[in-house]
């Protein structure tokens, strides 16, 4: 998948942890930036989200994931296959981005983590009132003080 450092055909096992890790880190960091972009209200980057759609597509056409019969949901055919599990992560994002609600994907004024609003008002501010919430309260009772 796209920027990958990792050579194919390498059989060592350390080499392929990393190599993994990296490829994962990489999905996970374009997942980070398309919904971040969507959360302040911006179109989402076409280079991260390009690089969603391609790591999807590779695994369709390697036959690592495939659609759940007629559910618009991809499944994990080749557990353990490191490939597979990338090229599902990736449909995973791809899967959010037509699917979750824009309007309540909310990124957290504290901490920076990316939630979904599902308060019933839609006001909610932070990703938890029990961490940042709490944190925030008592940043603000010390400045009174
Ligand atoms: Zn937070």
């Amino acid at each position: 998948m796209g920027t990958s450092r990792c050579s194919p055909g390498k059989s060592d096992r350390q080499h392929n942890r990393r190599c993994v890790g990296g490829r994962v880190h990489a999905v996970r960091e374009a997942s980070a930036e398309v919904f971040g972009t969507i959360a302040a209200g911006k179109p989402p980057a076409v280079q991260p989200l390009s690089f969603l759609f391609s790591g999807t597509a590779t695994g369709l056409a390697t036959g690592s994931i495939e659609p759940n019969g007629a559910r618009p949901e991809l499944t994990l055919i080749k557990r353990w296959h490191f490939d597979a599990v990338i090229a599902f992560l990736a449909a995973l994002s791809v899967e959010a981005y037509f699917t979750l609600p824009r309007e309540r994907l909310r990124s957290c004024p504290r901490c920076g983590w990316l939630f979904l609003d599902t308060s019933r008002g839609g006001k909610r501010r932070w990703c938890s009132m029990q961490t940042c919430g709490n944190r925030e309260k008592v940043s603000r009772h010390r400045e009174h003080i």
